[in-house]
């Protein structure tokens, strides 16, 4: 943790920073946030195209042994991303890290992106959003210092593999997806990996979920141009939030936000690009 904040924040803010950490991809996906000296993103792809071992399988053959070989695959470019995109940055939360080798993040991807669901990027999962890079989601997750029993709000379910990661860790999460087919797309997801408990409402996230609150942390996945109210409203006294704040397709300041009771603190982490916070209308 400390390490991280000294990464981060060491580096005067200006373009040196952006340019060592920000890649930033196609206006509207989320920018992945990356070491330029990092290979594994290219690592990561040669290794997942030797899925199968490139041998034709058979249909039925298909079955049992070539999954639990895809999935002793996948178990191992899981350890790969979590060595080389999250503990090399410095994420170094004992849950976090155990949530990011858990999830089966081939689960949360269409079936077009599943080989390259290791790499070290955002993907895109239709209606013009992405599946965040794995370092955010852990970088993120960290940031709220998850425990067991706490209670979690999520903005932005999109893939739900957000969402997937905070199950791991507790069993109180809930997520808000403005996008129907994408809030339908995601709770799927997670109930196919097996996260049952996760809660998924579809809505504008930007009046949180009162009948929940308070929650112990909130994270949301999409740049707001402000903090919504309501959401600091639902965070408990003594909680946090992590919210990406800034114009929608520029660069915009992962903010954490912190309540000690009237008193509420925010702090910029770092530049990122996320997809925008869309409003329901009014
Ligand atoms: N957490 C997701 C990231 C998805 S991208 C994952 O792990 O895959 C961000 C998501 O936020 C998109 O699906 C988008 O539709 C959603 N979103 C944008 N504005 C929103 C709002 N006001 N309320 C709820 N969801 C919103």
């Amino acid at each position: 943790m400390i390490l991280l904040f000294f990464m981060m924040s060491g580096v005067p803010v200006g373009l040196k920073t952006a340019d060592a950490i920000i890649q930033s991809s196609n206006v509207g996906e989320e920018a992945h946030v990356a070491d330029k000296s990092s290979d594994a993103g290219e690592e990561a792809h040669v290794a997942v195209i030797s899925l199968h071992d490139g041998k034709e399988v058979a249909a039925d053959d298909a079955s049992d042994e070539a999954l639990k070989a895809d999935e002793d695959r996948y178990r191992q470019l899981r350890e790969q991303m979590v060595n080389r995109q999250i503990i090399a940055r410095g994420v170094e939360n004992r849950p976090t890290l155990g949530a990011m080798r858990s999830v089966p993040r081939h689960k949360f991807v269409r079936s077009a992106e599943q080989r390259q669901a290791y790499m070290d990027s955002p993907l895109p999962i239709g209606y013009g959003q992405t599946i965040s890079q794995p370092f955010i989601v852990a970088y993120m997750t960290q940031l709220i210092d998850p425990e067991p029993g706490m209670k979690v709000l999520e903005i932005g379910t999109g893939s739900g593999y957000q969402a997937a990661v905070l199950a791991e860790i507790t069993d109180q999460v809930f997520t808000i997806e403005i996008v129907e087919e994408l809030g339908d797309w995601g709770e799927q997801n997670l109930r196919n990996a097996g996260y049952d408990k996760v809660q998924v409402k579809r809505a504008d996230g930007y009046h949180g979920w009162a009948e929940h609150a308070p929650f112990d942390a909130i994270v949301v996945t999409a740049a707001a141009d402000h903090i919504p109210p309501p959401l600091v409203e639902q965070l408990r006294d003594g909680g946090r939030m992590v919210i990406p704040v800034g114009s929608p397709f520029r660069t915009q300041n992962l903010m954490l936000v912190e309540k000690r009771g009237e008193d509420i603190r925010t702090r910029n982490l770092m530049p990122v690009r996320f997809v925008p916070f869309t409003r329901e209308e009014e």
